[in-house]
């Protein structure tokens, strides 16, 4: 990992060109927080940074009045690109992966694409791998600096609750709060939504369904609200909500996205999302993980999940 980090560190430093910085599809706050925290670390440096982000609504207000650059459909000629929190090249979004590629994540299901790849499945997020190259690099943390990066590590570890909230976690997200990151604010902030989000959870609550004696708990964005402004995005935690059903091991949620129907899978116990999400062609961490479910509605998803999730239940012997 060190010797990774520094290589990474090492062609930032000595790269002289436009640096394209970008993250998955739907950033959440770890693809939009340890986007932002190295591109303006690397505008710091003095470097030409284009940062390729499109935040979700309720996270827009890290970027201040930092702006963010259209996609691009090709990487021009003697550019580097930085990828961060990707756990694929398929989910990158706003620019295709080509060109001199460093790849920054910490899922396990990474196949380490790019020229250097800095990938610890044992970082609770891309975050912390973040604040260690930016320590790498020699750049003075600001709390704009820091207030981004600590955002990563905060929503990645559901405010420092989940399973990867690790000591060198906690110590290195002391480290940013001590740069002077107003933190309270800061994850007060992060829980904001808008009204309409409410009423959608009250919505979105009422499709709660038990399966397999409770084992499994699922909910879905009711069918009629696809398309519904801002309801997509704003469905984006439910998942953390109803995965507190007593007695569950796995969580669902599902939304239809066009043609597709996405998933969002949560796990405790021995039940791995992750197997869950593999076997429906997606990936992410051990407890938490998704899948896009291609050209199927809600029903054929479920018909789809169902199975699947029981065979899991199988493996890890609850069944
Ligand atoms: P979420 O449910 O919050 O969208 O995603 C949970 C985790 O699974 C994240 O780490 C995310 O990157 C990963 N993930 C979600 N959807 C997909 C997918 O379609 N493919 C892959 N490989 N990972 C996914
Ligand atoms: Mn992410
Ligand atoms: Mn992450």
């Amino acid at each position: 990992y060190r010797e990774k980090l520094h290589a990474a560190a090492e062609a930032l430093e000595n790269f002289s060109g436009p640096i394209y910085v970008v993250t998955h599809v739907d950033p959440d706050g770890d693809a939009v927080g340890s986007s932002l925290g190295l591109a303006l670390a690397l505008e710091a440096m003095g470097k030409e940074v284009f940062w390729i982000c499109q935040p979700p609504r309720y996270l827009q207000f890290l970027a201040g009045d930092y702006r963010n650059s259209p996609p691009i459909s090709q990487v021009p000629e003697g550019a580097l690109l930085v990828v961060l929190d990707a756990a694929e090249p398929s989910r990158v979004e706003g620019a295709p992966v080509e060109g001199y590629v460093i790849n920054i994540d910490h899922h396990g299901t990474n196949p380490r694409f790019g020229d250097i790849s800095v990938v610890d499945p044992s970082k609770a997020a891309t975050a912390q791998i973040v604040k260690d190259l930016v320590d790498a690099l020699g750049v003075a943390w600001t709390p704009a600096i820091a207030t981004p990066v600590l955002a990563g590590m905060i929503t990645d570890t559901g405010n420092f609750a989940f399973a990867n909230t690790t000591p060198e976690l906690l110590r290195t997200a002391a480290d940013l709060i001590a740069q002077g990151v107003a933190y309270a604010e800061l994850t007060d902030r992060l829980k904001w939504r808008p009204p309409g989000y409410f009423q959608l959870m009250g919505k979105v609550l009422s499709t709660v369904e038990f399966h397999f004696g409770g084992l499994l708990v699922t909910a879905h964005l009711p069918p009629g609200l696809q398309g519904e402004n801002g309801a997509e995005e704003d469905s984006d935690d439910f998942v953390g909500t109803i995965r507190y059903a007593e007695g569950s091991l796995v969580a669902v949620f599902l939304r239809e996205r066009g043609p597709d129907t996405k998933l969002s899978i949560r796990s405790r116990g021995r039940v791995s999302a992750q197997n869950i999400a593999v076997k429906l062609g997606g990936g992410g961490h051990v407890p938490a993980a998704g899948a896009t479910l291609r050209g199927m509605g809600l029903s054929d998803a479920y018909g789809r999940l169902l199975p699947v999730v029981e065979e899991e239940l199988k493996r890890a012997g609850y069944l």
